[in-house]
């Protein structure tokens, strides 16, 4: 998509800092980190968001989800890390390209805001 805020910095035409990039996956640092890792992880296809994911879109569903698994056991921080996908504005989803947050390195609290 052409004007996304994060098909653009997947092109590189938006800087952001890249942690990992594989076939499918991209993940970079969010501007606002909520913790000390704080790490988005994307498709590379454009998908609104989980309730715009298709059957097609399972694999790189669950990608995103192994690559921030990956980006944690790298991190040092598999004693305890939360993986969150905001749906819909009354979650709080601000962008409208599928993100995973990697939320990690401090302890969290449960339930979640
Ligand atoms: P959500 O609110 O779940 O849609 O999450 C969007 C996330 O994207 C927020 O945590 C923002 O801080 C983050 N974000 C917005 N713009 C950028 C950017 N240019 N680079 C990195 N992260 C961003
Ligand atoms: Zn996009």
């Amino acid at each position: 998509m052409t004007d996304c805020l994060f098909c653009k910095i997947i092109r590189g035409e938006i800087p952001a800092k890249k942690v990992y990039e594989d076939e499918q996956t991209f993940a970079f640092e969010d501007i606002d980190p909520k913790a000390p890792t704080h790490v988005l992880v994307i498709p590379k296809k454009h998908i609104a968001g989980l309730k715009e994911a298709a059957p097609e879109d399972a694999e790189v569903v669950g990608r995103c989800h192994l690559t921030a698994a990956k980006i944690a056991q790298q991190r040092g921080i598999e004693n305890g890390y939360r993986t969150v996908l905001n749906v819909g504005p009354g979650a709080g989803q601000s962008v409208f390209h599928m993100h995973v947050h990697l939320l990690g390195g401090r302890s969290l609290s449960w339930p979640p805001g």
